[in-house]
């Protein structure tokens, strides 16, 4: 699967290419849309989270094609408290076929690949109605012997590799919150700490500023923009799909396209694939003057992937 995974993410660096499109940093992208410039499309790479794969996958790739890309780190990642329930579930039902979530008062017999994927997706979907739930998969991952802490260290970025990873001519790191938390769902004081400790703890470790943020889960709205450029951010990503119009932009809920995933679901992404696609989540598409290529990336991306 990481061969189709990659084999996806090259594709859609080959097709924006192949269509006359730039790849330019969320700074370039600012100035553009300062300036009004309309020369040429242009497209923002973005990844969240921090996973290993981005260097190890991606970055390659990235290089070849001299794409700068902004990739979204929570502190909890790098300090490997965070509870990246979607890892755990994940981990659950690869290493068993009977899987009981004791929270959600179901049980699951998966006894093959694709009974695995319709569980898990079922299961992401139920936290995702609501994130509170995630604390309650604690249990279950505990009696399956499941280290969340064991995850993080498996799948994220370390301090020192991320400090790299923010010399490198390409990258630009943007903030993720502190503990990936679904700003909306949760009080001002707390959400204006998770964006403000996170950017602050970015900046010390990093010694760059912090200009770029990405709202965990997309969760965001009104008072998350607010929020987002009280903190200091000069903009905020949400996993909303879309383009960047020419009106009414607003830099504290920029759009973005997702290729080869369902946006709104990171635990049925992280089931279907591996690797890149963990990735390479998100593509931030620039304004376009004709009907985008959204459709044909993910598009294709599925078709590849499934
Ligand atoms: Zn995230």
């Amino acid at each position: 699967m990481t061969g189709t995974s990659v084999e996806l993410f090259e594709y859609s660096l080959g097709w924006l290419k192949q269509e006359g499109w730039a790849i330019v940093s969320l700074e370039e992208c600012l100035e553009r849309l300062a300036s009004n410039d309309q020369s040429r499309r242009y497209a923002v790479l973005t990844f969240d989270d921090g996973y290993w794969d981005n260097i190890s996958v991606a970055l390659p790739i990235l290089e070849r094609n001299n794409a700068p890309f902004t990739m979204y780190v929570p502190t909890a990642a790098l300090t490997r408290t965070m509870q990246c329930w979607w890892l755990g579930l994940r981990e659950l039902f690869r290493s068993r076929d009977d899987v009981t979530i004791d929270a959600m008062g179901m049980r699951f017999h998966c006894h093959d690949l694709e009974s695995k994927r319709l569980a898990l997706t079922k299961v992401d979907q139920w936290v995702h109605q609501d994130y509170r739930r995630a604390e309650m998969l604690a249990q279950t991952f505990s009696d399956a012997g499941i280290s969340l802490s064991r995850l993080n260290s498996q799948y994220f970025l370390d301090r020192g590799a991320l400090q790299e990873l923010s010399r490198h001519p390409l990258a630009s790191i943007g903030g993720h919150t502190t503990s990936h938390a679904a700003l909306a769902t949760i009080d001002t004081t707390s959400a204006r700490a998770e964006l403000a400790d996170n950017r602050n703890y970015l900046e010390n470790l990093l010694q760059l500023p912090v200009r770029h943020h990405a709202y965990p889960y997309g969760a965001c709205g009104v008072r998350e923009e607010h929020l987002a450029k009280e903190a200091g951010f000069a903009t905020a990503v949400t996993t909303r799909h879309g383009q960047l119009g020419t009106d009414r932009l607003n830099q504290f809920a920029l759009p973005r396209i997702g290729v080869g995933s369902a946006f709104d679901s990171e635990i049925s992404f992280a089931a279907r694939m591996n690797g890149v696609q963990l990735a390479a989540q998100t593509l931030l598409a620039g304004r376009s003057h004709r009907q985008p290529a959204a459709r044909d990336v993910s598009g294709r991306g599925r078709a590849t992937v499934s």
